[in-house]
């Protein structure tokens, strides 16, 4: 449904029309799948060019998997939404938008905007919330960001895709009410308020049909919103032929897939109408108008620019949130002699979740190299504390010597089942990923990646590989692993992205090279992702004794006048292709958090995870941190807030449990291939109020360095249906720093005639405030958020409240509303 309102949208539909009208049959049916795993097929002829697609929603990895094209790394989703702040997620996307333009990239597959129904969700790192509103409102500015600069956004996985167990295969079985109020609301604003490019569709069914055929791809997505884009799916989700004839636009990746000449030969023995082939190649066809790929078509100017490690740094202080604070933080530098910084996350980072939304980044900046960068002078200490890193971490590139080249890096060798190399490539890093670019991982049977190591101390560690098929393992020549590596399961993110490994242990001397020689037999095969690899070569640390090293780092932590703990998960924790199976730290870091505590009165945590995790001991130390995967700067961030340079800007998005048995709606796994969704509306913090147990910390919580308390909160007394209700709340800063507050608003409607939540968000802005002084925030929330969903959206007249505040349940002010019908 186009609303052809100017001329010239006629003119785009005309020549729409004519391009249309000039293309085959079968030249039609082929740009329905894409031309590889990353572009759409191009057709020169009409003045058609590829258009590249790209993940990476926090960065943009571009049509390569490969450390030599770095990638900015941006905050993940739940970093970003911490912050609160639509403006702020106005530029993230602008800067992923600079980043696409820079790659080729015409689509971001990106943001992820379903809701963290489970905290067990393994990507819940890259979505919002468990709040709709705040998803949509973030999902709507993020899109904007995009689009404004010329790059097609694809909110994603069209829909109910909230966890991960089963992904491709799990019927999520929940009611319309909760799509209509839920799920799919931060999809209807990305499309209704920023007119979204495209979207994508999930894996997973929706009440028994699966998301590439389903009828919610029409009604209300084209029917009601009047989504004019693409629907794109997600990779190898479209499943069948029946699918053509269902609202799915583009079939990816390709060239193969179950359209093809099997849809070619159904138009025309008239099975399936030509009328919907051609409907997708309009809206494609309309997508290349919009990225500047079609005819005299140029993308966009860039209308917004800037540095992006800048911006990076900047959203990731604003992301974080300040659990606890008493009175610990802001650190004085000047006052520091010796700092302890501790915990493996604190030198093995993590910036980012695992899985597809994966980027490179040249450099990444750890809490410790970030704090030693601040404090010059100042002696800063690292113990590891506890070791948590499942997998392997690839080798640095410093540490290695192509064999072939004699630079620093890994000689990467293809060859034939003869043993002919046809292809070799000098790479820079040990984790290897194939997904799109130039080597011929169908056509070779060998793969080996050489280089020579060299140990920068004495040590004793677990070296080897991860790969899923037969690898053998040379060091200095003699074959040490030999093995046939069976996957666990067929998901893409799992068994692909996070293959198991297999390390032998080994005693390395400082300063003495080591050949290491990695041969991996490529299998030919014929899936659909025949051609996608991964491969790592790399390191762990061998763990002697827990003990020994939970008391090193005490040792280190107590006579430092403050200490760091960095806890956390890695991309084997949190990924795509898999829920966790509990919320508790791994290793023993709850053990080390004690320890250090233990020994010195001002250690404080910080916490580097992308979703919640436990926090037993989080009234015993001086203050907690959460970071979350903080892009690419996030040390200097974390050293920025710490050293109070920077306000901890973030609050919660998802309420945090104190126990796994605490949290209302935790379970992700589906029987009998079902998840059923039978909490209804009552996710998150709606859950939560209905439950005997409170949580750790509330959704909204976060404290800042200064007190902004609210002071007065202004509504109409009555509001019409259909309408907007402006709120305007005062607030105040009662402290002697800057700083920022973030406000909430929440609806109740106690004696209602339909089931509600005891309360939900209808509305939230951040607010900054100078040192000692006030300020004001106005607040529209739209009355369509009061409504319930009953094959239609139904307004129920009469008194709502609203309550302000700044988390779930510390609401200070309340107003009343009125709510009246809308006359005819
Ligand atoms: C993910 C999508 C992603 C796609 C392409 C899928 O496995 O679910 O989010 O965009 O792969 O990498």
């Amino acid at each position: 449904m186009t609303d052809l309102t100017t001329p010239r949208d006629l003119e785009l539909e005309q020549e729409i029309d004519s391009v249309l009208a000039q293309l085959t049959l079968e030249e039609k049916v082929l740009l329905l799948s894409g031309r590889d795993f990353w572009s759409t097929v191009p057709i020169e002829r009409v003045g058609l060019r590829s258009m590249v697609l790209s993940d990476g929603p926090s960065g943009v990895r571009g049509p390569e998997w490969d450390e030599r094209s770095p990638s900015l790394n941006l905050p993940s989703a739940s970093a970003l939404s911490a912050a609160f702040d639509p403006a702020m997620a106005h530029r993230y996307g602008a800067v992923a938008a600079c980043e696409a333009r820079r790659k080729g990239v015409d689509v971001v597959l990106g943001p992820t905007v379903n809701l963290h129904r489970s905290p067990l969700g393994g990507r819940h790192f890259e979505a919002f919330s468990e709040d709709p509103v705040l998803t949509g409102e973030l999902a709507v500015a993020y899109v904007n960001g995009l689009q404004d600069n010329g790059v097609g956004a694809t909110p994603k996985h069209y829909v109910a895709n909230d966890s991960e167990t089963d992904r491709f295969t799990v019927d999520v079985r929940v009611s319309d009410r909760s799509l209509r109020e839920l799920y799919l609301l931060a999809f209807e604003k990305a499309v209704v308020e920023s007119r979204a490019w495209l979207v994508m569709s999930a894996y997973n069914s929706i009440n028994g049909v699966t998301a590439t055929e389903n009828a919610l791809l029409e009604t209300p997505l084209n029917s009601e919103w009047g989504f004019d884009g693409v629907v794109v799916s997600d990779w190898t989700a479209v499943r069948s032929l029946a699918s053509a004839s269902a609202s799915q636009d583009l079939a990816m990746p390709g060239p193969d897939g179950p359209w093809g000449a099997a849809l070619v030969d159904a138009v025309e023995r008239g099975d399936i109408d030509v009328a919907h082939v051609d409907r997708k190649v309009r809206r494609l066809l309309r997508l290349a108008q919009r990225v500047g790929a079609l005819g005299e078509h140029a993308p966009a100017p860039l209308v917004h620019v800037e540095d992006g490690l800048a911006f990076a740094r900047s959203a990731a202080a604003e992301g974080t949130v300040l659990l606890e604070n008493n009175g610990e933080l802001p650190w004085n530098a000047s006052a520091l002699r010796r700092v302890a910084v501790l915990g493996n996350n604190a030198d093995v980072v993590r910036t980012q979740g695992g899985g597809s939304a994966t980027v490179l980044p040249e450099h990444t900046v750890s809490p410790l190299e970030g704090l030693r960068d601040a404090l010059p002078g100042v002696e800063v200490v690292y113990s590891v504390g506890a070791v948590n890193q499942v997998g392997l971490a690839g080798i640095p590139r410093e540490r290695m010597t192509n064999p072939v080249t004699g630079a620093a890096g890994a000689r990467v060798s293809f060859r034939d089942g003869d043993g002919v190399e046809i292809f070799h490539e000098d790479r820079l890093a040990t984790e290897l990923v194939w997904f799109g670019g130039t080597a011929p991982i169908a056509e070779a049977r060998e793969i080996e990646v050489s280089f020579s190591y060299l140990p920068t101390q004495d040590e004793r560690i677990d070296i080897g590989f991860a790969a899923t098929g037969h690898g053998r393992f040379w060091i200095d020549g003699e074959l040490v692993i030999d093995e046939v590596v069976v996957p666990d399961g067929e998901d893409l993110g799992a068994a692909f992205l996070s293959p198991a490994t297999r390390t032998t242990s080994v005693d390395f001397v400082a300063g003495t090279p080591v050949a290491i020689r990695f041969v991996y037999d490529s299998p030919a095969r014929d899936d659909a992702l025949a051609g996608a690899l991964a491969l790592n070569v790399g390191t762990r640390p061998t763990v002697v004794d827990e003990d020994q090293l939970i008391a090193e780092a005490a040792e280190a932590a107590r006579d430092a006048d403050v200490a760091l703990v960095v806890v956390g998960t890695n991309a084997r924790v949190e990924s795509e292709g898999f829920d966790r199976d509990d919320l508790a730290l791994p290793g023993r870091q709850d053990d080390l958090v004690r320890a250090v505590a233990a020994v010195n009165p001002r250690t404080v945590v910080l916490v580097n995870s992308g979703s919640p995790v436990l926090l037993p001991w989080r009234h015993d130390v001086a203050a907690v941190l959460v970071g979350w995967f903080g892009g690419q700067e996030f040390g200097h961030a974390v050293a920025d807030v710490l050293l109070g340079l920077a306000e901890p800007g973030g609050r919660l998005p998802t309420t945090w449990p104190a126990a796994d048995a605490d949290v209302p709606v935790l379970d992700t796994v589906p029987v009998d291939g079902e998840l059923v969704y039978d909490e209804g509306i009552h996710i998150g913090y709606r859950a939560w109020l209905r439950s005997p147990v409170a949580p750790a910390y509330w959704f909204g919580h976060g404290l800042g360095y200064t007190t902004i308390e609210l002071e007065s909160v202004s509504a109409p007394a009555t509001a019409v249906a259909g309408e907007t209700i402006d709120v305007t709340v005062d607030v105040v800063n009662r402290g002697d720093r800057d700083g920022k507050q973030v406000v909430l608003v929440f609806a109740e409607r106690p004696d209602s005639a339909v089931e509600r939540a005891v309360r939900w968000l209808v509305g939230f802005a951040p607010v900054r405030a100078a040192a000692g002084e006030k300020a004001s925030v106005d607040i529209s929330v739209p009355t369509r958020l009061l409504a319930t969903w009953d094959e239609g959206w139904r307004y129920e007249p009469g008194s709502y409240t609203l309550r302000v505040g700044t988390t779930a349940v510390e609401l200070p002010f309340e107003a009343a509303v009125e709510l009246t019908e809308a006359q005819a």
